[in-house]
């Protein structure tokens, strides 16, 4: 449905019944599929046809909704995990061996930044963070022989800073190697990340995808545009036969639109299966069909909350980049013109007790370490998800222990604020 335009594509994108089919996503829960002759199979095996043999790699309710996913996004293909952490894993593993290096973004969520820092690192895959904000030589300096990836978010979780995508495509391109953006909190209803030079896409379809809270989930998107053969000696992967797999070369069988994720599904998939559930595949689709009339709304609802806490004499400073004077307002105009997401943060002026006493009298907004849901939730991460930290750590890891993550859901903003008004108002 490429000609269509995005709300089109969100409702009807992916699975198109043909007649007398069901109208809605089937659910095929079946691990498995079955063939008339060994030799039909066969064929599948040797990637000669194109069909089902196990849901460890391929199902078809998860390709429909893949589809949906590749189509908004402007990508060629696309793959369906089981959570964002196995995407980020698959799009960077797939290209990243023993030896190789990753230059990423320091400002990205703690999840990704574990998995990089310290189990790739493992894995003898290292890397060197930089800061989103840095200059093309500081970027261009984190460059090695052995570099093959760049990655940056979007939009970043928690820090809510803004990656100027151009810069890092650019930096990337020039060294011979892909970009690889999460895309999780803007979602292709806010910016679509291959319209500036990015090359492969990732999701958490946990958060606004799904959007309810409902199913953790992943995706992976190939814009298609990387020419994995003009860098054949940085990606032997891509680029020479595999010999698990009867000797392909997936950039000459599949080319740019499809090598990518062909072989992230027959090796990564296939060895480590870490494949969505059909079930879940289903509810993300539901997610989906809503998207681009939800983040309209959880942007109307960030702008407000963002503004009302600007002003209140208890809030010390509030990160939201629809803010005139955030540090990422000018970078957001560009990227994100349509608005950024729900989450906004914001430091208390009473600091660790205030944020303790604002929690405690939230009465709409949960206390979830959960964002980008329907509902509103709320979060100080000094007391939960860094609560092993002492404030003088928190303040290092850009978490201090004033902070308060609110992550706006598509209630009513007026709820919305008194809810935030009333709590503040217990703080002495
Ligand atoms: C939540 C999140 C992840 C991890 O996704 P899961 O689905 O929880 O595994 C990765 N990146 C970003 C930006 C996220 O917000």
């Amino acid at each position: 449905m490429k000609n269509y335009k995005m709300n089109t594509k969100c409702v009807q994108a992916g699975y198109r019944p043909g007649n007398g089919e069901p109208r809605q996503v089937p659910i095929i829960q079946s691990t498995t599929f079955k063939y008339d002759t060994s030799e039909d199979m066969g064929k599948l095996f040797d990637l000669e046809a194109t069909g089902y043999f196990y849901t460890r790699l391929q199902n078809p309710t998860n390709d429909y909704v893949a589809a949906k996913i590749a189509d908004m996004e402007g990508g060629t293909a696309a793959m369906l995990t089981s959570s964002g952490q196995s995407a980020n894993f698959y799009a960077l593993f797939n290209i990243c061996n023993c030896g190789d290096h990753i230059v990423a973004s320091s400002s990205i969520y703690g999840g990704t930044f574990n998995l990089i820092s310290v189990t790739m690192a493992k894995m003898g895959v290292t890397a060197t963070f930089v800061s989103p904000d840095c200059t093309e030589e500081e970027l261009n300096a984190a460059f090695k022989s052995n570099t093959k990836a760049v990655f940056g978010e979007t939009i970043a979780n928690p820090a809510l800073t803004v990656l100027d995508i151009e810069k890092f495509s650019k930096a990337a391109h020039a060294h011979g190697v892909p970009l690889i953006v999460d895309n999780t909190f803007a979602t292709p209803i806010n910016c679509r990340p291959f319209e500036w030079g990015a090359d492969i896409v990732t999701h958490s379809t946990t958060k606004y995808m799904d959007g309810h809270g409902a199913a953790v989930g992943g995706a992976i998107v190939d814009s298609g545009n990387f020419d994995w053969m003009a860098h054949a000696d940085k990606f032997p992967g891509l680029c020479t036969p595999d010999d698990s797999y009867h000797g392909i070369t997936y950039a000459e069988k599949f080319g740019k639109e499809g090598a990518f994720i062909t072989k992230c599904t027959s090796q990564l998939m296939r060895d480590l299966g870490s494949i969505q559930s059909p079930q879940h595949a289903f509810i993300l689709n539901l997610g989906l069909e809503s998207l681009h009339v939800r983040m309209p709304r959880h942007c109307e609802n960030g702008q407000a909350v963002a503004e009302f806490l600007q002003s209140h004499p208890k809030v010390s400073y509030v990160n939201y980049c629809g803010l005139p004077g955030d540090n990422y307002y000018e970078v957001a105009k560009k990227y994100l013109p349509k608005g950024s997401c729900g989450v906004v943060s914001f430091g208390l002026k009473g600091g660790r007790e205030a944020a303790e006493i604002f929690m405690k009298n939230l009465k709409l907004a949960a206390i979830e370490t959960h964002v980008a849901d329907a509902r509103t939730c709320c979060l100080n991460p000094a007391t939960s998800t860094h609560r092993q930290m002492n404030d003088e750590q928190l303040k290092e890891a850009g978490v201090p222990a004033e902070l308060i993550r609110i992550s706006c859901g598509i209630e009513d903003k007026e709820d919305l604020i008194s809810d935030i008004s009333q709590a503040l108002a217990y703080i002495g």
